[in-house]
């Protein structure tokens, strides 16, 4: 399959590798001319814009940060919707609002191609070693032609819905982490008060029922105060905004959402954006005056 590839960013660039490796043709393009090296190296094929991409590909695949990005990179004369056509099919895994994948599909089908969304999770160990989860949201035959090139950059693709239902599937998934995240840092901030050990409560509590996928990644990241990325902070706040502007415009309630979204918003104001979401872990410790590991 030829495959359009644009975004070669911390997911983007093995993603498009682990496309190649599996025997496609890609055409890429980023503004970040390292990156396309990089990937050219791997045996793609540089492009001059998206629209190059679009026309030279079946398939175009996008990993922006949000969805501005998104929509700045299909529009224009040199943009994606330009190169795209009838019989093409528009990817786009970027983790962005549910209503600007929708606002995006109208550009894509004035063209008369297909779009599907196809954010993914499982962060940039998940996308080196093509184990990410894909969750997909569109038409589902568009969704069946696309799945054997999804699948080589991912563990699982799986169907939710409508153009949009990915990034519902995404942005629950953003909120349910950022939450158990706040939560465990409370868990641990709680027993470091009382005088326990935390390192021993997780032990103690890891195979019940508040064992999880976050405790097992992110605990020994709190118990250390090492907070290197990881999932950045501003990365973090971007979905939290894009989950309570969903809810919003859906009339949800997302209460414990909204206050995670203000700790980050703390952390963001102090400097540590740049750093992983276990950092929550800094908030709880400022405001019960404790550092996890010190006066015990
Ligand atoms: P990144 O910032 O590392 O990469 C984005 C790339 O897009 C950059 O190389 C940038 O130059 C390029 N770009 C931006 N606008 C462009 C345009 N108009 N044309 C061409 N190139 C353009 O971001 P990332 O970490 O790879 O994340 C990409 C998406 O995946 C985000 O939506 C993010 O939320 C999501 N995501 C990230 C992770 C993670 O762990 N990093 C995990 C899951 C999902």
């Amino acid at each position: 399959m030829k495959v359009g590839f644009i975004g070669l960013g911390i997911m983007g660039r093995p993603m498009a590798k682990n496309v190649l490796k599996a025997g496609h043709e890609v055409f890429c393009f980023d503004f970040n001319e390292a990156a396309v090296e990089d990937v050219v190296a791997s045996g793609a094929t540089a492009v001059k814009s998206g629209k190059a991409a679009a026309e030279a590909a079946d398939v175009v695949i996008t990993m922006l940060p949000n969805g501005p990005n998104v929509l700045a990179a299909l529009s224009g004369d040199n943009g994606i919707a330009a190169g795209l056509s009838e019989g093409k099919i528009f990817v786009d895994m970027s983790s962005i609002a549910p209503g600007v994948s929708r606002q995006a599909g109208q550009l894509v089908e004035a063209t008369g191609a297909k779009m599907i969304d196809a954010p993914v999770s499982g962060g940039e160990p998940g996308a080196i070693a093509g184990t990410i989860a894909i969750m997909v949201g569109g038409e589902e035959d568009v969704f069946e032609s696309v799945k054997d090139l999804l699948l080589t950059m991912g563990k699982s693709a799986t169907y939710v819905g409508p153009l949009g239902a990915g990034n519902i599937a995404k942005l629950a998934n953003q909120s349910i982490v950022a939450v158990n995240i706040a939560v465990l840092a409370e868990a641990l901030v709680l027993a470091q008060k009382s005088g326990v050990d935390p390192a021993s409560v997780v032990e103690a509590i890891r195979g019940g029922l508040a064992g999880s996928a976050v405790m097992e990644q992110k605990a020994t990241k709190m118990l250390t105060q090492e907070f290197s990325p990881g999932f950045r902070i501003n990365l973090h706040i971007k979905d939290l905004n894009n989950a309570l502007t969903t809810a919003a415009e859906e009339d949800a309630f997302m209460p414990l959402t909204a206050v995670v979204r203000q700790h980050m918003s703390s952390l963001e104001a102090q400097g540590f954006a740049g750093e992983d979401h276990s950092s929550l872990l800094r908030i709880v410790q400022q405001l019960s005056n404790t550092v996890l590991g010190e006066d015990c």
